[in-house]
């Protein structure tokens, strides 16, 4: 990386032109237009979808693996347990918001 001049410059793999880089991944060439880096691109890109995918699918409850061991199986019920209780606390404050609205 050349950092003499203050700016980076990056040999585009599309036509083999020297072009300006602001080390950013949306930069595209100079000569042709090109992705400077489509790698980066694409990674950027896949990560942002996996982010809206955990959006899409929270974990509210935690997982019971037949593979666990007893101590960890033990534990994950008592956790699990605790937020069925939440989640039927909650339910029963909405099932009394709407009968009292009703
Ligand atoms: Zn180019």
């Amino acid at each position: 990386m050349d950092n003499s001049a203050g700016t980076n410059t990056k040999k585009c793999p599309h036509c083999g032109q020297w072009s300006a880089w602001n080390l950013h991944h949306e930069d595209r060439c100079t000569h042709c237009g090109e992705l400077l880096d489509p790698q980066a691109y694409q990674s950027v890109l896949r990560r942002t979808e996996e982010e809206h995918k955990q959006e899409k699918a929270p974990k509210v409850f935690i997982q019971i693996h037949p593979n666990d061991g007893t101590f960890t199986r033990l534990w994950k019920y008592a956790v699990l347990s605790g937020q069925m209780l939440f989640a039927a606390i909650i339910s029963f404050f909405i099932w009394l918001g709407v009968a009292l609205a009703g």
